[in-house]
């Protein structure tokens, strides 16, 4: 009896450091660690879209081996949270309050990753954070089209690792459009890589953007970061020209070394 009980504690043990082993063979197999953060309490054209959006990152991630988490909670912006990430995505929202706020800036001072789409980006006279316009290289929100359209769209750097397989222009799905004032082009720092082509105006109805630059993807080059306009509806992500950039901005962030 004593023999068999030994026999099973062995097995046991046997199981316990395989797991362990195969736990170690995969994590370090995981090039780098994302998180995105979300919400479900906002227009629905904006939860659709990051339905769609966390559901690609889940499908790229096995395949490009890096991995992905998600959370609702913006209270997660913390310096202790954050360093467990080596890129930080945010999906239709950004920070509301001074602790997270200040827990993003110092995350992305120190070297960390960021990618934001669509109303991520979105700031006005009522977002009094002075830090985030100079981030995102001077861009503040100026108009955007309705409804929402396609829109042609011009590649300004296809050598880029972000553009490097999409085509010089490409459709890009329904989308809502923002336009920027002044257009971070404008700044010395900024690396415009797509734009949204002036054969579009005007573009909308209800809403109409007549005119005048409209960038589309940038990096400010002070920083390991990207922004996206793309992120209303559930059409956004229905291309695999698209996606593929998308695909390949997530592995240029994460992969990027401080
Ligand atoms: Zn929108």
């Amino acid at each position: 009896m004593r023999k068999n009980c030994l026999v099973i504690i062995r097995l046991c043990l046997v199981i316990v450091f395989a797991g362990i082993l195969s736990y170690t063979s995969w994590s370090q197999k995981q090039k780098f660690k994302a998180i995105a953060f979300y919400t479900t309490t906002v227009e629905r054209d904006h939860v659709n879209f990051a339905r769609d959006v966390l559901h690609f990152f889940s499908y790229i991630s096995a395949k490009d081996h890096f991995s992905i988490d998600s959370t609702t909670q913006w209270e997660n912006m913390t310096d202790d949270y954050l360093k467990n990430y080596q890129l930080v995505i945010w999906v239709n929202e950004f920070p509301h309050n001074e602790v997270q706020r200040n827990a993003f800036r110092k995350y992305m001072e120190h070297g960390g990753a960021w990618l934001g789409f669509h109303v991520s980006g979105y700031n006005d006279k009522e977002t009094q954070w002075p830090w985030f316009v100079d981030f995102l290289g001077g861009a503040v929100f100026h108009n955007n089209n309705w409804p929402p359209l396609r829109a042609k769209l011009i590649v300004d750097d296809r050598n880029h690792p972000v553009t490097k397989h999409v085509p010089a222009s490409f459709i890009s799905p329904i989308n809502e459009w923002y336009q920027w004032k002044p257009s971070p082009r404008l700044n010395k720092d900024v690396h415009v890589l797509v734009s949204l082509d002036s054969s579009n105006y005007p573009l909308g109805k209800k809403d109409i953007i007549r005119d005048g630059d409209l960038p589309v993807v940038w990096t400010n080059t002070k920083y390991k970061m990207l922004y996206m306009n793309m992120g209303h509806g559930d059409l956004v992500m229905s291309d695999s020209t698209q996606n593929r950039m998308i695909e390949d901005a997530v592995l240029w962030l994460g992969e990027r070394k401080k």
